[in-house]
C-alpha cells in the first residue's frame, strides 16, 4: 500500500512526524513525501524533519512569497504530475494550508483517494484562508479524521451524514506528537532555559498581523505584559515583516522561531500561554496551562467550553483583562478531550485496511 502525503507549513510537519514515525515501523505500507516549500527556511521547515526524524521529502518545490491562488495553483499543477507518476492508493493531507486543498483537490481529480487529518474543525469564519481550505478539503475527500467529537458534529451539522464519507474521531495528531516528544525534550532543547515565570506567547495569524488596528494593540498589549512577567515570543516572519512595514517594535527582546523539542520545554515551564495559533492552544492544554487567544473565533471551542482558554480578539483592554484574570486564578483541566494519543496509529491501520 503507498500513501503520498502533501505538506508544506510548520504544523503539518509536526502533525505528519506522528504519521510517519507509524509507517516506518511497518513492511505493508510505503510514504512518499512531497513538500510543497510554503515554510522552506531553517527554523520553519528543516529543523523539524532533523528534529522529529521525518524521511527526507521524496519530492520539494518552493512554492512560496506568492498569493494564495497562484500558490494554490503552482501545487495543484505540479501534485498532479506527481500522482500520476507515482499511483499512490491514498493522497494524505493535513490542517488547512494552501499545501492541503491542492493534495486534496488534485487527488480527487484523479479519482485517488483523500484522506484528511484534522478534518471538520470550523471557525464559522469563511473570511479566513483556513477555514476556506478546510471546508473544500473535507468536501473532496474520502475519509475524514476528526481530532474531537466537537469536528463529527460540525460535519453532521452540514450534512455529511448523507455523504459517502467515512468519518472517525482517532483524536488529535497534535497529542501524539506532544506526549511521544516531550520525553524527549529536555535532553534535545537547544533554548537557553529561562529563570523565573514567563509568559509563552506566538502571533502569526493573517487577521492579526495584516491588520495594522489590531497588530498594534497586540504589540501594546504585550509591551505592558512583560512589565509585569516576562514575555518569551518566538517571531514568525510574517508578523516581524508587518512589524517593520508599520514602524511597530516591541520593547522586550524576540527570538527567531525555535525548534519543536524548545517549544514543548517553553511550554512545559510557562506559566500561562497567549496565542493566534490553532496548535498552541491545545499544546498549552497537553501541558496543563491556561491560554489566552487573541482570535475572534476559535475551531478549538471545548477549550473555551471548559474555561482554559479564554476568547480576547485583538482589543488591548480585553487582552490585559484576561492577564490579569488569569494571574490570579486557579483552573482545573479536564482530562482527555484530544483522544489517547494513539491517533497516527489509527489512521495508518484504517488506510491499509480500506486500500
Ligand atoms: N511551533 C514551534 N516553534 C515556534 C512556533 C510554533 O515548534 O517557534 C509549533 C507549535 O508548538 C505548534 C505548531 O508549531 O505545534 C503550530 O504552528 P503554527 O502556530 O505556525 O500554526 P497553526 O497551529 O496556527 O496552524
Amino acid at each position: 500500500m503507498k500513501i503520498v502525503t502533501v505538506i508544506g507549513a510548520r504544523p503539518q510537519f509536526i502533525k505528519a512526524a506522528t504519521v510517519s514515525r507509524v509507517v516506518s515501523e511497518r513492511s505493508d505500507v510505503s510514504e512518499v513525501i512531497v513538500h510543497t516549500g510554503q515554510h522552506f527556511d531553517q527554523n520553519m521547515s528543516d529543523v523539524f524533519f532533523d528534529e522529529m526524524e521525518i524521511p527526507k521529502p521524496n519530492y520539494h518545490f518552493s512554492i512560496n512569497g506568492f498569493s494564495h491562488g497562484a500558490m494554490t495553483g503552482q501545487m495543484l499543477e505540479k501534485i498532479e504530475k506527481i500522482l500520476l507518476k507515482e499511483k499512490p492508493d491514498w493522497v494524505l493531507v493535513y490542517g488547512d494550508t494552501n499545501s492541503t486543498i491542492a493534495g486534496a483537490l488534485a487527488a480527487s481529480k484523479l479519482h485517488i483517494k483523500v484522506a484528511h487529518v484534522e478534518a471538520g474543525l470550523r471557525s464559522f469564519n469563511m473570511r479566513m484562508p483556513e477555514e476556506q481550505n478546510r471546508i473544500l478539503t473535507d468536501r473532496i475527500s474520502t475519509a475524514l479524521f476528526c481530532p474531537t467529537e466537537q469536528a463529527v458534529k460540525n460535519l453532521n451539522n452540514e450534512g455529511y451524514e448523507n455523504l459517502d464519507i467515512d468519518i472517525k474521531n482517532v483524536g488529535d495528531v497534535m497529542y501524539d506528537a506532544a506526549m511521544f516528544y516531550s520525553e524527549k525534550s529536555e535532553a534535545k532543547a537547544s533554548f537557553k532555559k529561562i529563570e523565573g515565570d514567563f509568559v509563552l506567547v506566538t502571533c502569526h495569524r493573517a487577521e492579526n498581523t495584516d491588520d495594522p488596528s489590531r497588530l498594534r494593540a497586540i504589540v501594546n498589549s504585550l509591551n505592558e505584559i512583560n512589565k509585569a512577567v516576562k514575555v518569551i515570543l518566538p517571531l514568525h516572519p510574517r508578523t516581524k515583516k508587518m512589524m517593520e512595514k508599520e514602524g511597530l517594535s516591541f520593547a522586550f527582546e524576540t527570538t527567531d522561531p525555535v525548534g519543536y523539542f524548545d517549544m514543548v520545554e517553553l511550554l512545559k515551564n510557562c506559566k500561562f500561554v497567549i496565542t493566534d495559533s490553532g496548535g498552541l492552544q491545545k499544546e498549552a492544554y497537553f501541558f496543563n496551562k491556561p491560554c489566552i487567544t487573541m482570535r475572534d473565533e476559535t475551531e478549538w471551542i471545548e477549550l473555551v467550553d471548559h474555561g482554559v482558554n479564554t476568547l480576547v480578539g485583538a482589543k488591548q483592554e480585553k487582552i490585559l483583562a484576561a492577564f490579569s484574570e488569569i494571574s490570579n486564578k486557579t483552573i482545573d483541566f479536564p482530562k482527555g478531550l484530544y483522544g489517547d494519543a494513539k491517533a497516527a496509529e489509527k489512521i495508518v491501520n484504517y488506510l491499509i485496511e480500506n486500500n
